[in-house]
C-alpha cells in the first residue's frame, strides 16, 4: 500500500503543484492541498483557479522569453523588432558579450 502511496498519489499532487505554478501560483500551496484532501481535488483546484497574469508575465520577461512593447505595453517575442500588436519598431534585444561569441574583434 505504501509503494502505491509513493508512485502514484505523490506524483499526482507534484501535477496540481505544477499546473498551479505555470498559472503562476503557489506550487508549494497546491501540493499540500492534493496532499491533504486528495490528488484529484487538487488538480481540480489548480485547473479552475485563475491565473496570476502579472505573475505569469514577469516571469516570461525574466527569462527573456518575452518584452514588453514600450508604444501599446503588450508583451511580444524577446527577438521580435517589430510589436504584432501596434506596429511599433522596438529595439533589438541587449545580448550579454558572451553571446557574440568569440569572432568579434576587439578594439583597442
Ligand atoms: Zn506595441
Amino acid at each position: 500500500m505504501e509503494i502505491v502511496f509513493v508512485l502514484v498519489y505523490i506524483p499526482l499532487c507534484f501535477i496540481a503543484g505544477t499546473i498551479a505554478k505555470l498559472k503562476g501560483r503557489s506550487d508549494i500551496g497546491f501540493f499540500f492541498l492534493a496532499l491533504g484532501l486528495s490528488p484529484l481535488v487538487g488538480i481540480l483546484a489548480a485547473l479552475v483557479s485563475e491565473s496570476d497574469i502579472e505573475h505569469v508575465e514577469a516571469r516570461q520577461i525574466s527569462l527573456q522569453r518575452q518584452k514588453r512593447c514600450l508604444s501599446c505595453a503588450e508583451l511580444v517575442k524577446f527577438h521580435a523588432n517589430v510589436c504584432k500588436y501596434c506596429g511599433n519598431t522596438l529595439s533589438p534585444p541587449v545580448l550579454p558579450a558572451s553571446a557574440w561569441g568569440s569572432s568579434t574583434k576587439k578594439t583597442t
